[in-house]
Parts: C-alpha cells; sequence; structure tokens
C-alpha cells in the first residue's frame, strides 16, 4: 500500500512539473518594451508658401487618422505588421497620398503601384510592383511574405496571386484623382509626349484646372511609410507608393526594393524611404543606414543624416527616411524643403509635421 501511495505521489509531482514546463513554454513573453511609431507621407516640397491652409490641416488629419490606428494596434498588444498594415491601408485610401488611392499616374494613364513590407524580427520580407487592380498593395505585399514562398511579385503574376489571395480587386478607376490627372498632363506636356486619353470610369474633365498647391516640377511627393516597434521587442518596416508621375517602361522604384526604400531587422533597426527612387537603390540606403548601426554603432540620427544628408545629397539625389531603432529609438532625416512624418512613442505625445522649420 506504502508503495503504491508513494508510486502515486511521484507520478503526481512529475505531471505538475510537466504542467508547469509546457504552461510556461506557451505563455505569451511578458511585454518588456515600450512601442513606438514612426510615419511618413512622402517628401519634397510642401513649403508654407505652397500649401493653402485647407491642404495643410487635411495632410496633418491623415498622418494622425494613420498614427492612431497604427498606435491602437500597438497599445492591445498588436505586432508592428499589424500596426504598419493597419495605417497603410488608411494612407492608401487617403486620396492626398500616393499610394493606392490618389496614387500618381504613369505616363500610359494608369497607376502602377508598389509595396514592400519587412519583418524585423525573421527578416522575412514580401513586395510587389506594378499592381493595378489591388485596393491595398500593403496587404498584398504582406500576403506575398507570408504565403508565396517567394519576396517580391511583380505585374499580371502579382496581380493573379492577390486573386488567389482573395484581396479586394478593384477597378483602375478607384484610383483616380482629378489632381493626380492633371499633375500627369502638366508632366507630359512638359516632356513634349502624348496625352492618354483619361482612364475608363474617370470623372469627366472638370471644366477649369484644379487649383494645386505644389511647387511645378518638383518631386511630386506622398508615398506613404511606417515603421514600427512593438511590445514584444519587434521591429517593422513598410512602404506603398505609386512612383513618380509620368514614369515610363515599366520602371520601378525604391519603395518595394528590400534594403532601398524598405528595411527592418531586431539587430539594428528600421527604415521606410521617399525621394526619386533610383538614388535610394544606387545606395541601398535603407539598408545601409541599419548597417551604420550595426556595424559601427550609430545612434539612429546619425545613420540616417549621414546617408540622406552626405550620401544622397553628394550624389544629387532627394527625399528622406524614417528610422526607429530597437530601443525605441525615432528618427527621421530628409534634404527637401519637407516631409509628411508623424511619430509616437508609447507614453508619449503624438508629433505630426510636414514642413523642414518644423521639430
Ligand atoms: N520613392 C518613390 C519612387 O521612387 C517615390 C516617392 O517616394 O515619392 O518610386
Amino acid at each position: 500500500m506504502k508503495r503504491i501511495v508513494r508510486q502515486l505521489c511521484f507520478a503526481s509531482t512529475l505531471l505538475l512539473l510537466l504542467c508547469g514546463l509546457s504552461a510556461a513554454q506557451s505563455a505569451p513573453a511578458p511585454a518588456q518594451h515600450k512601442w513606438a511609431l514612426v510615419i511618413h507621407g512622402g517628401a519634397g516640397s510642401p513649403s508654407r508658401a505652397n500649401m493653402t491652409p485647407e491642404a495643410d490641416a487635411a495632410y496633418r488629419a491623415g498622418l494622425r487618422e494613420a498614427l492612431n490606428a497604427a498606435a491602437k494596434v500597438l497599445d492591445g498588444g498588436g505586432s508592428s505588421l499589424d500596426a504598419i498594415e493597419a495605417a497603410i491601408q488608411l494612407l492608401e485610401d487617403n486620396p492626398l497620398f500616393n499610394a493606392g488611392r490618389g496614387a500618381v499616374f504613369a505616363a500610359d494613364g494608369t497607376n502602377q503601384l508598389d509595396a514592400a513590407i519587412m519583418d524585423g524580427r525573421t527578416l522575412r520580407a514580401g513586395a510587389v510592383a506594378d499592381v493595378q487592380h489591388t485596393r491595398h498593395p500593403i496587404s498584398l505585399a504582406r500576403a506575398v511574405m507570408e504565403h508565396s514562398g517567394h519576396v517580391m511579385l511583380i505585374g499580371a503574376g502579382a496581380e493573379q496571386f492577390a486573386v488567389e489571395q482573395h484581396l479586394e480587386q478593384v477597378p483602375p478607376s478607384f484610383f483616380f484623382t482629378e489632381r493626380r490627372w492633371q499633375d500627369l498632363e502638366r508632366d507630359l506636356k512638359k516632356k513634349g509626349l502624348p496625352i492618354p486619353p483619361r482612364p475608363a470610369g474617370a470623372p469627366p474633365a472638370p471644366q477649369k484646372p484644379l487649383a494645386y498647391f505644389e511647387t511645378p516640377g518638383a518631386h511630386a511627393f506622398g508615398t506613404v511609410g511606417v515603421v514600427a516597434l512593438d511590445k514584444h521587442g519587434n521591429l517593422a518596416a513598410g512602404t506603398s507608393t505609386g512612383g513618380l508621375t509620368g514614369k515610363r517602361w515599366n520602371r520601378v522604384g525604391d519603395s518595394p526594393i528590400i534594403g532601398a526604400g524598405t528595411y527592418a531587422s531586431n539587430e539594428s533597426c528600421a527604415v521606410s524611404g521617399t525621394g526619386t527612387g533610383e538614388y535610394f537603390i544606387r545606395l541601398t540606403l535603407a539598408r545601409s543606414i541599419c548597417a551604420l548601426v550595426q556595424y559601427k554603432g550609430m545612434p539612429v540620427q546619425a545613420a540616417a543624416d549621414e546617408m540622406i544628408h552626405k550620401q544622397l545629397q553628394a550624389m544629387g539625389g532627394d527625399g528622406g527616411v524614417i528610422v526607429l531603432g530597437p530601443d525605441g529609438a525615432m528618427a527621421w532625416s530628409f534634404n527637401t524643403p519637407g516631409m509628411f512624418r508623424a511619430r509616437q512613442q508609447q507614453d508619449g505625445q503624438a508629433e505630426v509635421a510636414l514642413y523642414n522649420d518644423e521639430p
């Protein structure tokens, strides 16, 4: 009898021990990190002189709305990837920004959308280029990362994959905005190129041209990007864009090129860029910032300034970046008259800024 009791006791102790162990394994890691978040809505020539008060207020509201959406995800313990997707979906739907609805037009009158997302924890990444029917290119980029076994899909193949993934498809006229169409007409006239017919389903041309508030000839800003650090200490980066007005030959910029316009690694930093993409590609700009942080031990602000104000500047390039370190250090840097931007840390105030004379 004694032996049986002893054996039973031994078995139940073992059971308790095993239960304890497996509970410890399946329990979520304690949230030790404070979340942080930086957003951009493109770099270019917004200066107080060429922005109306209404446009100024509308851009700030759009940035704040995206910031709040991402902050809500992070505050609730959600992942940096989820926060980025939530914020970028809103910016893609906002006609003010050059991503999704409101994207700039290529010379043939189509909107050719590019996007990328990268997970700093695993270094997994997904990207798409020349997408013309998917409402949220950022979600397609994420689906590429999570379900395709590849990093980058383009054109018709990317569109086919989007359908297979049941991502929302829209007619091309969904992305149409009069303001971007008139940007295209001006651009093509200047280059002496033919103006394509208005896209099927677009509203009829207005009687008189819209007033516009961008410096003619200057880089058309509006690309969107988000970098986020979640409570679990994971960094991620995402970027979405229509590219450059009047682009030809299926030109692809830096935004969907991992290491150029988008990069994230928990070992160094997360970056999203905006500007004339060719320079960002040639400088592998986003990855270079993270390499300076990782291998030279530079603070994120110094690394961003090195690439923007020295390397990019020396090449004659224009644009900016947002950067986030694994410790929550936030940075932005740009060599244009303005960059639409916003940031917030857990327990901190939201900051929204447009011009280069704002902190
Ligand atoms: N970087 C984007 C591109 O070159 C454009 C932009 O950021 O405004 O496609």
